[in-house]
């Protein structure tokens, strides 16, 4: 096939950077990206791109080019990673300088860190009164983000997205940020990206917003995107203008696909209808596989990171630890990064206090990671979309198991012979105080189910109060083995009885992991 050609380092040639913008909600993330837009000088007086698709492309005075993708935040760029597009070369973090740090600039600049992708901060709403970006900066010290002006490498700009201050700044930064990356691609072959978005059109079927990485993109030319495919009837630029050709970096919609792709999945042209709908047939079928071994998916992924750490093919473990209290997530960073050793070494890509959530997942699932709950639990959403995505989530309440465990992996040896299998949720709604027994949780199971004797952790507020063992489980006045979800039940804990109206008690059971 004429897809995976090798590029000669001749035939390369300068390419505009990619840059996605993400910071906290509300600290101008859109207003930037306007704002940007009005800097492009091929679109007149009228001030900027204005009909726009997914991502839009300014060309500056200097005749070169910055392209941006137009969905901000990062949990676009993150499930785009996960699904295997790594489209952005620069990242623009917007922190507004009367605000400050806030939680998303931190997921912002861990989701940053994790994808390897450099950062431009940019210190927005200079223009009001309560602006203090010296205040900023000494925030974005304490998560490891130096900016130059206090002696590190990361590029930091003043801006006024409302007032349109500080605009050619950023463009500078970015473009000195690209000159530093050396991006280049060669047009002169058949082109290769990633699916930005997509969405079907009652008049034009299936659209899609594609940026090309490699080569370029051709009216005609017979594209794979995902499990899609078709001959590309037109191309749209980022103004809804016609064009016949894409060269790389430049984003573009396209008509003419079989269905709607997926936003982050691969596209590439390839020869002929034949070998199209070959790949589309053989993706296709992968993916029914995967949806077949959904159960066994989860499990899957640390016993193939043991087979390639053995087989000398992984050189680091990536760990994303969510604990219930600060102090356990460092002390468990600490830890679990002091057994790197020379083969492999453990790369802790962020430490922190919550449950794990969807967010979560994804950053595990583009960075190839274990995700470590330590007395915390999963949201729903978030189990399930670990589940189908493959992503394993282990539990723990103990610092040194996770140390044990982690230390196992990278030395290559055994992976551990049990693991945990959720079962069920039961949500505690009246607690009962009976003479003999103890307390009895009155309870209604709201998840799979709970078994007599199984393990348990029960949750208040989202953290784990109590480990244990479920001792006794009845309904109404019989001992059963086990209750499903939509039923009611009493439960008692062994030796334990703090429990609350509300507690919410996870059950689980240990199975053993075949060899
Ligand atoms: P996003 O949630 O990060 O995309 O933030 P938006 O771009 O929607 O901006 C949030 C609010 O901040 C809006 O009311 C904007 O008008 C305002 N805003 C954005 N940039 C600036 C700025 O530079 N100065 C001032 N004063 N307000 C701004």
């Amino acid at each position: 096939g004429i897809e995976g050609v090798e590029d000669r380092p001749e035939d390369l040639k300068a390419r505009p950077p990619v840059v996605t913008v993400m910071g906290h909600v509300d600290h101008g993330k859109t207003s930037l990206l306007d704002a940007l837009r009005t800097t492009d000088v091929t679109s007149g007086e009228a001030g900027g791109i204005t009909q726009h698709i997914g991502a839009y492309q300014v060309t500056l005075p200097s005749k070169q080019k910055v392209t941006f993708i137009d969905t901000p935040g990062h949990e676009a760029f993150t499930s785009m990673r996960a699904r295997g597009a790594s489209v952005t070369d620069v990242v623009v973090l917007v922190v507004a300088a009367d605000d400050g740090v806030m939680p998303q600039t931190i997921e912002a600049i861990k989701h940053a860190q994790a994808a390897e992708v450099p950062m431009i901060v940019a210190i927005n709403k200079m223009d009001k009164p309560g602006a203090n970006p010296d205040r900023v900066r000494s925030e974005l010290l304490t998560h490891g983000v130096v900016v130059e002006s206090m002696g590190g490498e990361t590029q930091e700009v003043e801006v006024s997205a409302l007032k349109k201050q500080g605009l050619d700044k950023v463009l500078e930064a970015i473009l000195l940020q690209a000159e530093i990356l050396d991006l280049k691609a060669n047009p002169n072959r058949p082109a290769e990206g990633a699916v930005i978005e997509s969405r079907l059109d009652r008049g034009r079927g299936a659209v899609a917003t594609v940026l090309d990485q490699k080569g370029t993109l051709r009216r005609g030319d017979i594209v794979v995107a995902g499990t899609e495919w078709g001959r590309v009837r037109a191309l749209l630029d980022d103004r809804g203008k016609q064009i016949k050709e894409a060269p790389p970096a430049t984003p573009v919609e396209i008509l003419g696909l079989t269905g709607v792709p997926e936003a982050g999945v691969p596209f590439v042209v390839v020869e002929n209808d034949n070998r199209a709908r070959e790949i589309s047939e053989f993706r296709q079928r992968k993916q029914r596989e995967k949806a077949n071994a959904l159960q066994v998916a989860a499990r899957g992924t640390l016993d193939q990171m043991l087979a390639r750490i053995q087989a000398g093919e992984q050189k680091q473990v990536a760990l994303l630890i969510k604990a219930d209290v600060q102090g356990s997530a460092e002390a468990i960073a600490a830890t679990v990064e002091k057994l790197s050793h020379e083969e492999v070494a453990v790369r802790v890509l962020n430490a922190s206090v919550g449950q794990i959530t969807e967010s979560d997942v994804q950053l595990a699932k583009a960075s190839d990671a274990l995700l470590i709950a330590f007395n915390v639990r999963a949201t729903t959403q978030a189990r399930q979309l670990a589940q189908r995505e493959g992503v394993e989530i282990r539990y723990y309440s103990i610092i040194y198991q996770v140390a044990d465990d982690v230390e196992q992996l990278v030395r290559g040896k055994i992976a551990p012979k049990h693991r945990e299998k959720f079962l069920g949720y039961a949500e505690i709604r009246q607690v009962f105080n009976i003479t003999r027994v103890g307390k009895v949780a009155g309870s209604y199971v709201t998840e799979g189910v709970v078994k007599r004797g199984c393990g348990v952790r029960l949750l208040r507020e989202g953290v784990v109060i109590h480990e244990g063992e479920l001792s006794q489980l009845k309904r109404f006045k019989d001992d059963v083995r086990e209750v499903a979800r939509g039923y009611e039940c009493g439960l008692s804990f062994a030796g334990y009885n703090d429990l609350r109206e509300g507690d919410v008690v996870e059950c689980y059971e240990m199975e053993e992991v075949p060899a």
